[in-house]
């Protein structure tokens, strides 16, 4: 049961954890525009220049990209994000229009629900680009696989990064880390059913922890929610439409991991 509690007492971890006055400068961004050559007033921007360069606006189509193509442009994205300088291309009305009829996306996504991690956002692409899916400790769930699935099979997604975050609260609750519950636990609903999905994580680190002592894995909870990616990854690769794509060089499974506080996500290889 205290497995649970964690998910209902989170900002009582987050105080704890000293994080609460986490710094915003990586969300500071340049004016959104909906054209590829549209003027932005530099006073209203953090960006260096006033347009948004052709290689940034316009991205190649899905079909044409390999993954490596597709693993650089969302780095770059992630890069413009914490250099504060993002552009927010194909985010307006034009893209809304464009991608009315279909949809390409070229890449695709398992990412936590934690509201901290707008995927678009942080990688600084736009409508139609991102296939994305995101659940609570980003797990590998029959949903989560069909759907990943259907963004790479039926829509041509190049990549999949399976997205870990710093203070991931699910992780946080499957650790049982947490007592201090703020809703009546009589109820927990649909809650439990998302810890089966972490307790790999948890074990193998508590047992790394128990091998080599807790100053060889200083932070266990970061650690968990690194190990947690690359779990999730594995169990994606798993599925038999995946890794016919992995081999066939149509796609890769990356785990990666975002960190909240400076806006810079890490792959885990
Ligand atoms: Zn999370």
């Amino acid at each position: 049961m205290d497995r649970i509690v964690g998910f209902l007492g989170r900002r009582n971890l987050i105080k704890s954890m000293g994080i609460a006055g986490v710094s915003y400068a990586a969300s500071v961004a340049c004016t959104p525009s909906t054209t590829t050559k549209a003027a932005v007033p530099a006073a209203a921007t953090n960006c260096p220049s006033t347009e948004i360069p052709a290689g940034i606006a316009k991205r190649p189509a899905a079909k044409d990209l390999t993954p490596d193509d597709a693993l650089k442009l969302v780095m770059d994205g992630n890069q413009r994000f914490v250099d504060g300088k993002t552009f927010h291309p194909r985010s307006g009305r034009e893209t809304v229009i464009q991608t009315g009829a279909d949809q390409f996306p070229f890449a695709a996504f398992l990412g936590c629900a934690d509201s901290r991690v707008p995927i678009e956002t942080v990688f600084d692409q736009g409508i139609g680009d991102c296939f994305v899916c995101r659940v609570a400790g980003n797990i590998a769930s029959p949903e989560t696989v069909g759907s990943l699935e259907f963004g790479t099979l039926v829509l041509g997604s190049k990549l999949i990064l399976v997205m870990g975050h710093r203070s991931c609260g699910a992780v946080v609750a499957a650790m049982g880390r947490l007592d201090e519950p703020s809703v009546d636990l009589k109820d927990l609903g649909m809650i439990p059913s998302l810890v089966p999905y972490l307790t790999p994580a948890v074990k193998e680190i508590e047992e790394k922890v128990k091998r080599e002592g807790i100053a060889k894995v200083p932070n266990d909870l970061e650690a968990t929610i690194k190990a947690n990616a690359k779990i999730q990854a594995a169990a994606l690769a798993k599925s038999s439409i995946l890794s016919k794509l992995v081999a066939t060089g149509k796609l890769k499974i990356l785990p990666a991991y975002y960190d909240i506080t400076s806006g810079k996500v890490t792959l885990l290889t």
